[in-house]
């Protein structure tokens, strides 16, 4: 096995403690949470940079908090809103637009980027991130499944690496922490990764005809934002997630098996080849892997109740149904046709969700779209470079909405 860019104990480069952090994303569900970790143990970072989309009131208080010296925001209303909410003598720089969080993403100042933009709008952030050879805490999969072999060419010519903070992902770094010494893998067989089997799992093609964008919103374990929500309902999240497994883990996509575990507690498993399972257990709280990926090597306490076995009683696992979720199946496809065949079905996916999210289109309409904008893609070049991928993007989105016109 080649691990092209996950951090190994053998190759943990100095990162000395309080780390200088640029959160991408901060105003999201992963945002929060890492803002939340941040505030347990400020001895160990100073927040240099957070940047929001949209949400100028939530930006503003976390600026009150944490008085980063930069801020990013998408447009100039929502900097304008901003700049008012902020308290006075506290003025920090306001980048707007796209740019600004490649901008941050490469401060100079800063050594640890939490990607966690929701969506291909991370792609270039994280590329920015790794070019400028920072330590990043992924969680921004749709990156890697756009331009996973870019962000891994980037991390390797800068020395950049990449944690996981994808809660299965991370499950597997810790699981193969200390087997996986200097990228070599020999006596790995294989990554388990464990699903929810999202708000639908058990129910029938009739149930799912009709549900609503806000039974799809309602997740049994996990409290996300609205897109990966979707996601994990159409068990698209975990067709994502493989991929992404493959990217930062160097397996084929046959090696990398998915099963569904209602009680999302065991987080994933990796297989050796004496038939060893690893596992890593925790409550479905992302603070958990977000800390480890914030701190890694160091292991911080967190506030929150511990996992008490005795209590769940038991663990239940069962094969997906791949049939009822075609998502899982097409994202496997996707990625052994091509590698830009990934790029289209996650752009093809943030369509789909947000058509189904405003009423325009039905459940089972997700995967059918996600299925046409496969089938009508021809494979980019080997060479094809970050500006090709967004032009397969942006022509899959097009396509995709001129279809429903
Ligand atoms: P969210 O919707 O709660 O937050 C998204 C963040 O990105 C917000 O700060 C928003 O303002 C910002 N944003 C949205 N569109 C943007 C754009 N075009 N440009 C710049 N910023 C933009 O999402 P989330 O649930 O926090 O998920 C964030 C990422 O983390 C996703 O890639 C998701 O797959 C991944 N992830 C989330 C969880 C979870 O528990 N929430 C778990 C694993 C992985
Ligand atoms: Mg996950």
């Amino acid at each position: 096995m080649k691990t092209y860019i996950s951090l190994w104990p053998s190759a943990a480069p100095e990162a000395p403690f309080p780390r200088t952090l640029a959160v991408l994303g901060s105003t999201g569900s992963i945002g929060v949470s890492a803002l939340r970790v941040v505030a347990e143990h400020p001895g160990l970072f100073r927040v240099a940079a957070l940047a929001g989309g949209r949400n100028a009131k939530r930006l503003a208080e976390q600026a009150a908090a944490h008085r980063p010296a930069v801020l990013a925001v998408l447009d100039n209303a929502t900097a304008n809103e901003l700049r008012a909410l902020l308290p006075a003598g506290y003025a920090p720089e306001i980048l707007t637009g796209p740019g600004g969080y490649e901008t941050i993403a490469a401060l100079p100042q800063v050594d640890l980027v939490l990607s966690a933009i929701v969506g291909a709008a991370g792609f270039l952030p994280t590329l920015a991130a790794a070019r400028a050879g920072k330590r990043i805490a992924l969680a921004n999969k749709e990156s890697l499944v756009l331009g996973g072999r870019l962000i891994r060419a980037a991390c390797r010519a800068s020395g950049a690496i990449v944690l996981p903070v994808d809660s299965e992902h991370n499950a597997l770094f810790q699981a193969l922490c200390g087997h996986i010494e200097d990228g070599h893998g020999a006596d790995l067989d294989k990554l388990i990764l464990t699903a929810s089997g999202g708000p639908f799992r058990g129910r029938d093609a009739a149930f799912l005809a009709a549900v609503t964008p806000a039974q799809a919103l309602h997740h049994p374990n996990w409290s996300m934002g609205a897109k990966i929500s979707v996601d994990s309902a159409t068990l698209m999240n975990k067709g994502l997630e493989v991929i992404e497994a493959c990217q930062l883990y160097g397996l084929p996509v046959e090696r990398v098996e998915v099963l569904v575990h209602p009680q999302s507690i065991v987080h994933s498993l990796v297989e050796y080849i004496d038939g060893s399972q690893l596992a890593h257990l925790g409550v479905p709280d992302m603070r958990i892997p977000i800390a480890h990926s914030l701190c890694y090597p160091l292991r911080v306490s967190l506030s929150m109740p511990r996992l008490n076995l005795a209590t769940v009683g038991t663990l239940t696992f069962e094969k997906p149904d791949e049939g009822l979720f075609p998502c899982l199946r097409l994202a496997k496809q996707a990625y052994a046709a091509s590698h830009s065949h990934p790029a289209v079905l996650n752009a093809a996916n943030e369509v789909a969700v947000d058509l189904f999210l405003s009423g325009r289109i039905t459940f089972l309409d997700i995967p059918r779209l996600i299925e046409t904008a496969l089938e009508r893609h021809a494979a980019l070049p080997d060479n094809a470079d970050a500006a090709d991928l967004l032009a397969a993007d942006a022509d899959t989105r097009q396509r995709l909405l001129a279809d429903q016109a």
